[in-house]
């Protein structure tokens, strides 16, 4: 699960993602509303973090822009104190929910997990194939009757396999998931993950394809 944070105090900014890190998201953070939007526009976010005033392009605008590219991802805005017309504005521009500044960290995190429970209803269904199963949303994966032990990122390499299986997924694609989760990602990351996910496999019919050029899939054969 990817969190954008949209936030220019920066004391704010590293809190929230400190926390949010914590609970096992990526995180990828924008001090203004220009930057944001560029992440939006490039980027598969399952939530965002949305401050309203922000410098370049207010939160507002960057929710509008948001919207009328007709981008489903729940949006959590963060308030001023006693910011009625606010509140009632962003709801109307789209926002999902709303926090008043300033609030606790564990309310935050309550709302965000509620968020991220409704924007993914439709895949907080477990993902099968063979003996494999994952679910995306607590994260754990099981083969056959034993809990498959993985990193964060392995399972979002697997999440990644899974959610298009049998079909190929890119590359560059899964390099940009795992960019999310931090930035210190090398041009090899995705064989190193595949190559450590295989040796887990191994043996039980599940098995990721490597397809010269474009990317990998994952498959089962009986
Ligand atoms: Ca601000």
């Amino acid at each position: 699960m990817n969190v954008l944070i949209v936030e220019d105090d920066a004391l704010l900014a590293d809190g929230l993602s400190t926390a949010l890190r914590r609970a096992s998201y990526g995180v990828v953070h924008a001090a203004d509303g220009r930057t944001a939007d560029q992440h939006l526009r490039g980027g598969e976010f399952d939530l965002v973090v949305l401050d309203l005033g922000l410098p370049d392009m207010d939160g507002l605008e960057v929710l509008r822009a948001l919207r009328q590219r007709k981008q489903p991802v729940p949006v959590l805005v963060l308030t001023a104190r006693d910011g009625m017309d606010q509140q009632i504005e962003s709801l109307d521009t789209g926002a999902d929910d709303y926090m008043e500044k300033p609030f606790e960290l564990r309310e935050l995190q309550a709302r965000v997990r509620a968020l991220l429970r409704r924007g993914h209803a439709e895949i907080r269904e477990k993902l099968r194939l063979g003996p494999l199963e994952i679910d995306p949303f607590a994260r754990t994966a099981r083969l056959g009757d034993a809990h498959l032990e993985l990193t964060l990122r392995e399972f979002e390499v697997l999440e990644a396999l899974m959610t298009q299986a049998p079909r190929v997924v890119g590359k560059t694609r899964l390099n940009q998931r795992l960019a999310l989760q931090a930035e210190d990602i090398g041009p090899n990351a995705v064989e190193v993950y595949v190559h450590r996910l295989r040796r887990r496999l191994d043996c039980s019919g599940v098995f990721i394809r490597t397809v010269r050029g474009v990317g990998y899939s994952i498959e089962y054969l009986e």
